[in-house]
């Protein structure tokens, strides 16, 4: 089989190696498609991920493909099934895991970060981490389960209640998941702010009440103190500066993004205090994996305006680039 091996330093080799065998408990997947995600740009660039990256190691950990075959003892998955992988693999032993937050373990791997991932043509990861797929989803939506799921615990965490205004900032593929998962949770008014204007495209396609260009004052200005709830999908400064002018008094704002690690930004003190408002980070997937793949097989989420691009394993920097780019919202990897 192939796999693109990330080396460091920007550097991907495609390497020709076995077939993986499932040990006892594992099973064993001819991957199909495996979403960028901006984790894989960061680590690409030689910044932290999810966790602490050490090549070579094959990246990619938005993945779904085929079971192809089933170690001893693997009871709940068959060969043929489709499955989609939750990545993220907790040490059961911490502090953090026994006390009811897994996802701030503090020795997490994670498959496609610190173990072989998604960009390769089979993986073989412990049962536990697969997920089956309705065989009419297609692979690459399939693949979108991680993201959703990641998206899905910042939604827990907003509390948006039916009624609410929420506003999304940043309409790249987060931006556009968590806009649909707030029209499911009961959002009276969607709105999203977004420079790019195929992006803004495609917010008003899957449910947007209103898309606004942030950079444009008249537009801008029309946003000011709207929502009930913000959920800042960008990482950088004028993103979390338009996540506080868009926050209603009483607002939630969610920082979701995934910033550079040195990122900053003043808080403005007294708007905290005089508009009464609550600030929450959300890290990962934490046992959102298993509702993200319900919604998926259940049909309520729309890729078809997210995923822009698509590229074979031999092209994994064209694949980063054009994620970086503006021209694209999501890139998937066909292996
Ligand atoms: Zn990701
Ligand atoms: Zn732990």
């Amino acid at each position: 089989m192939q796999a693109a091996y990330f080396l460091g330093n920007k550097t991907f080799e495609v390497r020709e190696c076995p077939i993986p065998t499932p040990g006892p408990g594992e099973v064993v997947i001819a991957n199909k498609a495996c979403g960028v995600c901006g984790t894989d740009v960061h680590i690409y660039h030689g910044e932290p991920g999810s966790a602490d990256v050490t090549p070579p190691v094959v990246l990619g950990h938005e993945y779904a493909g085929e079971v192809t075959a089933v170690g001893e003892g693997v009871t709940a998955l068959r060969v043929g099934d489709h499955v989609t992988v939750d990545p993220n693999i907790y040490c059961g032993q911490c502090e953090y895991c026994q006390n009811g937050k897994k996802q701030l373990c503090e020795s997490m791997q994670a498959i496609g970060v610190t173990r072989d991932g998604g960009f390769a043509q089979y993986s073989v990861v412990p049962v536990s981490q697969a997920f089956k797929l309705s065989p009419d989803l297609p692979y690459e939506w399939g693949a979108m389960a991680e993201p959703v799921a990641c998206c899905l615990h910042g939604i827990d965490i907003a509390g948006i209640r039916p009624g609410d205004t929420v506003c999304i900032v940043g309409g790249g593929a987060i931006g556009l998941i968590m806009l649909q998962l707030s029209k499911l949770s009961g959002a009276a008014q969607l709105l999203v702010s977004e420079p790019n204007a195929k992006r803004r495209e495609a917010a008003l396609q899957l449910g947007a009440s209103r898309a606004i260009d942030p950079t444009d004052p008249q537009q801008r200005q029309s946003m000011l103190s709207a929502a009930d709830v913000v959920i800042e999908c960008v990482g950088n400064t004028p993103a979390v500066q338009s996540a506080f002018d868009f926050a209603k008094k009483g607002a939630t704002l969610v920082l979701f993004s995934v910033p550079k690690v040195d990122a900053a930004f003043p808080l403005p003190l007294f708007d905290v205090y005089k508009k009464e408002l609550t600030i929450k980070g959300s890290f990962v997937n934490p046992d959102t994996h298993y509702r993200a793949v319900q919604l998926l097989n259940a049909g309520k989420l729309d890729f078809a305006p997210i995923i822009t691009h698509r590229f074979p394993l031999t092209q994994m920097p064209e694949a980063i680039a054009e994620q970086m780019g503006s021209g694209s919202i999501k890139v998937v990897v066909c292996p």
